[in-house]
């Protein structure tokens, strides 16, 4: 006999989650995407606009080329096939902060198609990968945005912003292939980094330069067609949005057990409370009447501009991890701490090539640095030692001018004083590791003197005492001394 627990989690796993994820990526350029205003985030309300992106009638759309040239570098970035015609259409819905009435979007046409991003997926992660297929990126236009407070009468009265409407997006649409909210987050993860590795968003989600819908219905395990799914909408970060779909996928197998049914709507989560909330229930008769835009001709991305384009798609997060594996001869953990960001790869990449040892480079990021920046909560882009600084301090243990552990002397100092380990290097008077072998004999033989039984062992053949005595000798000189110095003066003396 089972207990009810067991059985529970028996027909909870005989679900299966299905999600599928829409991302709003919004674009660096420096203007709108359809008139010239300026894109800057926090301009004070309503000055960054002008009648094309208020909507006002017979204002005329231009489209921005720039906007379309980082468009079609995030779709290449995401393995999408590029179309030579899209069109530009109208979807039209009434809402306060979209004065046209409309917004401008791409419908059957869109942009590009057919991508995926590939997420480590399975227990043993890394190992295994799982490529996420991308049905769409498109292009559009972002509305405003619904001030409810930081205004006089805020209590009463809602305040809308224009300066966002007509700043350009894209919009990244997954396929419903992601199966668990961990892997929707590796998902998020991997297309953030992909993009931000492009160059054409910073990605912040605090100022709403990425944003995620997550999609998300459960189907009996084995079953072929999807169950009714419900949209999470305006999640801001990734964590809860994982967090949201694990609530949403308990609470949809659970209506189901109970001899319910889903309905399709649109939910918000609620962090603090870690539940979603039926929003409205729209989605049955999205009736957008979509119809291709009249002012714009259809958008035709040529052969030439197209490879003109490819030609500016740096290395990608994937692709660049795996080569800096071979290159330095990294852990793959290594090289993902170093890939953070494009700008931390290239100064890890440029000290490396400079440094004697770039493996080493690498060990005292690890050994050393990830540590210091975790106790300081500071994320690597901001460590007071750079990457050059690490190279600088490699070479110096490399040729044993100075010792393991004057090293972690010099990365504390910097980490108090703020500065970098060349100039902390500097301020303690270039020290060196001793190698005034005096001193360092009469250390060794205090300690011979002192174990006795050990050196007797040692010259009885048992050549592995050795490391005993560098041991004890190193620490008798509190790191001071030059390990090889220490090997070779203990074994003269030991001979
Ligand atoms: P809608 O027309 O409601 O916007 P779409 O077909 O455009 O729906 O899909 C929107 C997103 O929802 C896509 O990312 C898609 O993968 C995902 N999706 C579609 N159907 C399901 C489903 N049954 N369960 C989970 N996700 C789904
Ligand atoms: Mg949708
Ligand atoms: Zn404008």
């Amino acid at each position: 006999m089972s207990t009810s627990a067991e059985r529970s989690v028996a027909i909870r796993s005989s679900f299966e989650p299905v999600i599928g994820l829409e991302v709003h990526v919004q674009l660096l350029t420096a203007t709108k995407i359809f008139c010239s205003c300026s894109t800057r985030f926090g301009a004070p309300p309503n000055t960054n606009v002008c009648p094309v992106c208020l909507g006002m009638p017979g204002a005329l759309p231009v489209l921005n080329q720039k906007a379309v040239e980082f468009a079609t570098l995030a779709a290449m970035a995401l393995n999408c096939r590029i179309n030579e015609t899209s069109i530009f259409a109208r979807k039209n819905y009434f809402y306060p902060d979209l004065p046209k009435g409309y917004q401008i979007s791409q419908y059957d046409k869109p942009l590009a198609e057919h991508g995926f991003i590939e997420v480590p997926t399975g227990e043993g992660k890394k190992s295994e990968r799982k490529k996420i297929g991308i049905t769409r990126v498109h292009l559009e236009e972002d509305a405003g945005k619904s001030l409810h407070e930081g205004f006089p009468g805020s209590d009463e009265k809602t305040a809308i912003d224009l300066n966002r409407t007509g700043v350009p997006l894209i919009e990244i649409v997954s396929e419903p292939e992601i199966s668990s909210p961990d892997e929707a987050y590796e998902y998020l993860t991997r297309l953030k980094e992909i993009i931000l590795y492009t160059g054409v968003s910073d990605c912040n989600m605090e100022e709403g330069s990425l944003r995620c819908d997550a999609n998300v219905s459960v189907r009996p395990r084995g079953q072929k067609e999807f169950g009714t799914k419900t949209e999470i909408k305006n999640v801001n970060s990734f964590r809860f949005i994982r967090e949201a779909l694990e609530y949403e996928i308990t609470r949809q197998i659970d209506v189901i057990e109970s001899g319910g049914t889903v309905t399709q709507e649109t939910r918000l989560y609620n962090a603090n409370e870690g539940k979603t909330y039926g929003m409205r229930s729209k989605e049955q008769a999205h009736d957008y009447r979509y119809f291709p835009e009249p002012d714009l001709l259809p958008l035709v991305i040529d052969e030439k501009w197209r490879a003109e384009v490819a030609r500016t798609l740096p290395e990608l997060p994937e692709a660049r991890r795996a080569r800096m594996v071979k290159e330095y001869g990294i852990t793959e953990y290594d090289a993902q701490v170093l890939t953070f960001s494009r700008s931390l790869a290239d100064q890890f990449e440029e000290a490396a090539r400079a440094a004697k040892n770039p493996k080493r480079v690498a060990n005292l990021v690890q050994s050393e640095l990830v540590g210091r920046l975790k106790a300081k909560n500071l994320e690597i882009e901001h460590s007071p030692i750079s990457m050059r600084g690490v190279a600088a301090s490699a070479d110096l243990v490399g040729s044993g001018t100075i010792s393991g552990k004057m090293l972690k002397d010099l990365y504390d100092l910097a980490f108090e004083r703020g500065k970098d380990f060349p100039l902390v290097y500097e301020e303690e008077g270039r020290p060196q590791q001793s190698t005034d072998t005096s001193a360092l004999e009469k250390i060794i033989d205090e300690v011979l003197a002192a174990n006795p039984r050990q050196v007797e062992q040692y010259r009885g053949g048992k050549k592995t005492m050795l490391g005993f005595f560098v041991g004890q000798v190193m620490k008798a000189s509190k790191g001071q001394a030059s390990p090889q110095v220490v090997n070779e003066l203990l074994t003269r003396k030991l001979g």
